[in-house]
């Protein structure tokens, strides 16, 4: 038995990792790195020779995205995800085709799987209930935990004869304005766990205390007849902030002022409103009535919004200010206004655009988008991730109390810190991509 990351490993990139169990070759998630294009956004899955299962534990593009094109060299494997994620996973998938052929048509990058590869992908995706083992074959199971994090996240459990291995994915163990937190199982014999926030500055934010500094910061923007942008994922931070902002308007701790999001901000809050029954259905009804009243979408042709100086909230994907998205194209001209603002709402890649638009505010004020800006807009970091914090990425394995802990998905000084942390109480691997670790 062992295991292996084809992406993740010492960095948050095309998560994937394989899990050599009784002769079967499982893949837990396939997803592309976040801030590289073409063939080098994705895992390394040349090395493999057979894929018998994959499991998905959710629908962030670092954990999916490279799904149909794995099936595509792999055809004969069987997915596994959430009934809550399958959905989901599919729309995004699709809105990925769509983002991969603008991108071919500009910069001629290639166009990894078609819609039709979406289809058949659709075909090879079995939904799992969470917390009901399913058999996978005699002798090895899986089961599908609650993960917190997103709607339709799960944690993967994977049980053979003689050994219980549980993947965290990305987790959360505090509940979200939008989402319950996980559930973990009683115990593990090998966790690999996600590492995300493994430094100890996270430790003494709290999310209370960040929505009481975004607030304040709001009014001072809004009420100077600046605009703030939010940027966010639009699976996850979209509905968190979303929900924040519309409860911050609604208590009268913000001007009451527009709230814009974009497309797939809408789409996939509409499908946490339809389909999904994490949340309570009273909240659930305060945020339909909410969104009725004072969210607009951002026309398909966003030019005269952008032009417009009116004070307002833009909700805008991507959250890391990734090229040609949205919050990218609106961040250009918001950064240049001296009474506007851009708030990130969680981690920034040190690759990623939003990292150089924190670091030219703290220091030259001067930043390369396409052409030479100059930050006068105020920006600011939050913390609204929906990752575990770093006392809850020390309780995880304290719980689950493993022979072997392997950390992942985060920073390399993040998941060394963690090692640092445990090391008398655990067996501890951060394995590089490709490296093989014996279980
Ligand atoms: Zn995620």
């Amino acid at each position: 038995m062992n295991f292996m990351p084809l992406g993740g490993g010492r960095e948050i990139g095309a998560n994937c990792f394989i899990l050599r169990i009784n002769n079967f070759i499982i893949m837990l998630d396939c997803g592309r790195h976040p801030v590289k294009d073409g063939y080098e956004s994705l895992p390394e899955i040349d090395v493999l020779e057979r894929v018998d299962f994959i499991i998905i534990s959710h629908s962030h593009y670092d954990h999916l995205s490279s799904l149909p094109y794995v099936l595509s060299k792999f055809p004969d494997a069987t997915v596994f995800t959430s009934k809550e994620n399958r959905t989901l996973a599919l729309r995004i998938l699709s809105n990925s085709v769509e983002v991969m052929k603008k991108k071919y048509e500009k910069d001629g990058e290639p166009v990894l799987y078609s819609h039709k590869d979406v289809k058949k992908a659709k075909k090879k995706i079995f939904p799992l209930q969470y917390m009901k083992p399913f058999e996978l074959s005699k002798g090895l199971s899986l089961t599908l935990y609650p993960a917190g994090h997103v709607m339709g996240a799960s944690s993967i459990l994977i049980e053979a004869s003689d050994k219980r291995v549980f993947y965290t994915g990305d987790i959360s163990l505090s509940s979200q304005l939008t989402v319950p937190e996980a559930t973990l199982p009683d115990q593990a014999d090998i966790v690999i766990s996600e590492g995300t926030y493994g430094l100890k500055e996270t430790l003494s934010v709290n999310r209370e205390m960040e929505t009481h500094r975004l607030s304040r910061k709001l009014k001072k923007i809004l009420e100077s007849g600046g605009r703030a942008m939010l940027p966010v994922f639009a699976l996850g931070r979209g509905q968190e902030a979303l929900y924040m902002i519309l409860k911050l308007i609604e208590t009268g701790k913000i001007p009451r002022v527009p709230v814009y999001i974009n497309g797939m901000v809408h789409v996939l809050t509409d499908l946490l409103l339809k389909e999904h029954n994490g949340m309570d259905p009273e909240k659930k009804a305060w945020f339909k009535e909410a969104i009725r009243r004072y969210v607009n979408i951002v026309p398909r042709n966003a030019s005269s919004l952008i032009d417009d100086k009116r004070p307002m909230i833009l909700i805008l994907s991507s959250g890391m200010l990734i090229e040609d998205t949205l919050s990218y194209i609106f961040a250009h001209q918001i950064l240049q206004e001296s009474n506007s603002a851009v708030y990130f709402m969680g981690y920034q890649s040190p690759e990623s655009p939003g990292f150089a638009v924190l670091e030219a505010f703290k220091s030259t004020k001067k930043l390369e988008l396409d052409e030479e800006v100059d930050v006068l807009s105020d920006v600011d970091i939050f913390n609204f991730s929906g990752h575990a914090s770093y006392p809850e990425l020390l309780e995880i394995p304290r719980r689950l109390q493993p022979e072997k802990l392997i950390y992942v998905h985060g920073d390399e000084d993040a998941l060394e810190n963690l090692r640092e942390e445990l090391q008398y109480e655990f067996q501890i691997e951060i394995p590089e991509n490709l490296e093989r670790i014996a279980l």
